[in-house]
């Protein structure tokens, strides 16, 4: 009964809830038990207490449970953003996005492992493991949100939430086989988020498919008086329906230059906008002539925000402090230096370079108008077409270990989504294909090692609706094989 419990999709299990054929304690005891024997590192902490029934009742989500990124404050809950510089922190309020699903019925699972402050694009930087990807233990699941990803992959959770600074949603749901979706910048609150870029940072669904991503989307935006850079989305989110892209246009970008693209992933792109054409989609050629300087202009504009957002974790006020320090400044010092990681600091020491006087116009002021450029040319784009997609991430999921000693090989990941990010516009990665697990080539689903590609689409700031309606009709036309969540 449990593994037939866990094949269930959130939007599925809500349905039997609701007729009475299942019940939402056993089903959250039936996860508990998995996330219980779990090998994967996908976990940093579990909810021991099952009142998923309570919790459910007469809601839209009927109890059904879910788990959460580390980066998301729980009240009373240890939340660390997987940074030691947090151990022991108890937040006294919870993130608003989880508030919001909590208040609609979600019953929480426990939080998941992730990259360092949402640092990262392999989880290899949280302060407590790697996590590893459950298509194939050897190689990572992507990040920052890599433990949501695998989570989910792996039938521990229904589904997940992610953040997404630069890709840290779609990119994990991309190497999983999962949907991510990356809201428009200001659809949901960001309040109780732990920061790491706040102009970019926004929380989304990672889940199985299009449907329950549109679910939990509609349980997580909203404005929010406690963030005033939020707005939530101009209508209420609808369950998508289409069967088909009939007279939809879909933009295939010039500017980005694919020589990093795995000839797998190439080959997974070219069938899935052939399948485009086949539902009834249009292709037409648009210009991002600045996408491909988003990562470099990303890698100012994102660290220069850390710098300034992680200033507060200083030893006083939250988590972790450093003993025996002999002064105040030796106290900051030592509790800073004990308690971020190597990429933290990395990122810490970039973004104060960044901004500081006498730089800061090269450096920051120039990649806030690179950042302008590409707002500008997403615009320009979208009078030519509806949506616009590219592969979400150049490579299929790495070898653990593989890219950890060359950062610029590792920031590559996020050469597809970082300019949806500086563009603040909604994208979301829907599992395309399969490709061999070097990458050479596209496979079939009986083919051994084959590993998930994902195809990204972006639409303008604020077409979630019909955006999860294309990526839908796009789910429908791809025959992608259940993940291991079904392997039994
Ligand atoms: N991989 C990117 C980074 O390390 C994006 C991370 C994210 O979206 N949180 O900055």
């Amino acid at each position: 009964m449990s593994t037939e419990l866990i094949q269930l999709t959130a939007a599925q299990a809500v349905a039997a809830i609701e007729r009475g054929e299942v019940d939402p304690g056993e089903l959250f005891g039936a996860y508990a038990k998995r996330i219980e024997q779990e090998q994967i590192g996908a976990f940093l902490s579990v909810n021991e207490n099952n009142d998923a029934a309570e919790v459910g009742a007469g809601k839209p989500l009927a109890g059904v449970p879910i788990a959460i990124k580390d980066l998301f404050c729980i009240k009373g809950i240890e939340s660390r953003a997987a940074s030691a510089i947090l151990n022991g922190y108890l937040p006294p309020y919870s993130a608003t996005a989880v508030e919001k699903l909590a208040q609609a019925g979600a019953s929480i699972l426990g939080k998941t492992n992730m990259d360092e402050f949402a640092m990262g694009s392999s989880n290899e930087n949280s302060a407590f493991g790697a996590v590893k990807n459950p298509w194939d233990q050897t190689r990572v699941p992507g990040g920052s949100s890599g433990g949501s990803a695998a989570a989910v992959a792996a039938g521990l959770a229904p589904w997940a939430t992610g953040t997404d600074t630069g890709g840290s949603i779609r990119q994990p749901a991309s190497l999983c086989g999962l949907v991510g979706l990356k809201p428009t910048y200001g659809s949901v609150s960001r309040y109780g988020m732990i920061a790491f870029a706040s102009s970019l940072d926004q929380a989304g669904p990672i889940t199985r498919d299009v449907t329950d991503a549109a679910l939990m989307l509609k349980h997580m935006e909203g404005r929010d008086p406690r963030d005033s850079t939020s707005s939530g989305l101009p209508e209420t989110v609808a369950m998508p329906t289409a069967d088909d892209l009939a007279g939809l246009r879909f933009g295939i970008p010039s500017g980005f230059d694919w020589s990093g693209v795995q000839p797998g992933v190439k080959a997974v792109f070219d069938a899935a906008t052939a399948r485009i054409e086949t539902a009834g989609g249009e292709l037409v050629e648009v210009d991002l002539p600045h996408a491909a300087y988003g990562l470099s202009a990303y890698y100012l504009i994102a660290p220069a925000e850390a710098s300034a957002n992680l200033a507060r974790f200083d030893g006083v006020r939250f988590g972790q402090r450093a003993e025996h320090a002999g002064s105040l400044l030796e106290m900051y010092e030592r509790t800073r230096g004990e308690g971020f990681g190597t990429e933290v600091k990395r990122r810490i020491m970039l973004g104060t370079y960044a901004l500081s006087s006498g730089y800061y116009d090269a450096y920051y002021g120039k990649a806030q108008r690179v950042r302008t450029k590409i707002f500008m040319d997403f615009k320009v784009a979208f009078e030519k077409c509806d949506f616009i997609v590219t592969p979400t991430s150049p490579t299929v999921a790495f070898e653990i270990g593989s890219r950890v000693d060359d950062p610029l090989a590792m920031y590559l990941s996020d050469y597809f989504t970082v300019p949806i990010s500086l563009a603040g516009i909604p994208a979301v990665s829907v599992p395309a294909g399969l490709a061999s697990a070097d990458g050479a080539a596209a496979v079939d689903a009986d083919a051994a090692g084959a590993l998930p590609v994902g195809l990204q689409i972006a639409g303008p700031a604020f077409s979630e609706n019909k955006l999860l309606n294309a990526a839908l009709a796009f789910e429908k036309a791809t025959a992608f094989p259940a993940g291991p969540w079904s392997w039994g």
